[in-house]
């Protein structure tokens, strides 16, 4: 089961090549969907998704309210959370030690988060922001989107709490980063959470080992590992994050990014104005953004 939010913001599902517009296809198969949003399909009870999904399967039957995959432009699967994405730091070994040298691997998650207005749509342009940093880096990540709310979850149940996953880019300001220590800042700049484009259901998630997270910058491979290399696995990550604060069903969790990043290279390699920026997640679609001409 695959989703994505179109155009209007309105729910979709894929098939193959193929998008359906749920809210049209339920009007012309005289169907009840249970949500309007994709928001609202990852807070609705469980089944729901099963329930879209199976309109979905007759609109595609019937060729009623579907197109080519290829003639969507959607909007970030989550465009407007109801709060801060969270995110990990350092979550990968390789990805430490090119960050600074003789870095030790953390001990425990190092979690910081982006703001909601941050989010950007696979295809929008990445502001440069030039007027407020010089030094604009990219990083690929796998995202979870829970469908559960919970507080002190079990890291057994860790699992039951995740809806699906798509892919971000956790692009940041190098400069505002190093400059206010809170990471804040540097991540949180209008356009630097391009995300998606489809929202994977964890029903069919492949094993971490077989989920690659890799970015290309005008075409050169930078990153590219898999999703079992994280130090701090998912059931300890949202384990962490509910002890005593309780999390919700549409929150995000950006599980940190692989080695290859630009400050990871001598000199670095930081973004420039008109450069195309690909991350790409298993199962998610390519996520092709173009930093914006200067
Ligand atoms: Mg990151």
């Amino acid at each position: 089961m695959k989703f994505l939010t179109l155009e209007n913001g309105y729910l979709g599902a894929v098939i193959e090549d193929t998008a359906v517009d749920l809210g049209a296809a339920a009007r012309e198969l005289v169907a009840t969907l249970p949500a309007e949003t994709l928001l609202d399909l990852v807070r609705a009870p469980e089944g729901a998704a099963a329930e879209v999904w199976a309109i979905a399967h007759r609109a595609v039957a019937l060729g009623v309210a579907c197109r080519p995959l290829a003639e969507v432009r959607p909007l970030a699967p989550i465009p407007s959370p109801q709060r801060n994405i969270f995110c990990l730091g350092l979550n990968y070994r390789a990805h430490v030690k090119e960050f600074e040298k003789n870095q030790e691997l953390p001990d425990a998650p190092i979690v910081f988060t982006k703001s909601t207005t941050s989010i950007a749509a696979p295809g929008d342009d990445i502001p440069a922001h030039t007027d407020v940093t010089q030094g604009v880096d990219y990083e690929a990540e796998l995202a979870l989107v829970l469908g559960r709310d919970g507080r002190d979850i079990d890291p057994a149940d860790a699992w039951n709490h995740v809806f699906g996953y798509t892919a971000i880019n956790d692009v940041t300001a190098r400069d505002l980063q190093k400059t206010h220590k809170q990471w804040f800042l540097g991540k949180s700049l209008d356009g630097f959470a391009p995300m998606g484009p489809l929202l994977v259901h964890r029903s069919v998630m492949p094993a971490a080992s077989e989920i690659t997270v890799r970015s290309h910058i005008n075409g050169e491979l930078r990153q590219d590992s898999t999703f079992d290399n994280l130090i701090f696995d998912v059931p300890t990550i949202i384990a962490t994050l509910s002890r005593g604060a309780t999390l919700l069903a549409g929150d995000i969790i950006a599980t940190g990014t692989p080695a290859g990043v630009g400050i990871g290279f001598d000199p670095p390699k930081f973004l420039q104005p008109g450069d195309e920026v690909i991350v790409e997640v298993t199962g998610v679609g390519p996520l092709i953004n173009r930093v914006a001409p200067g």
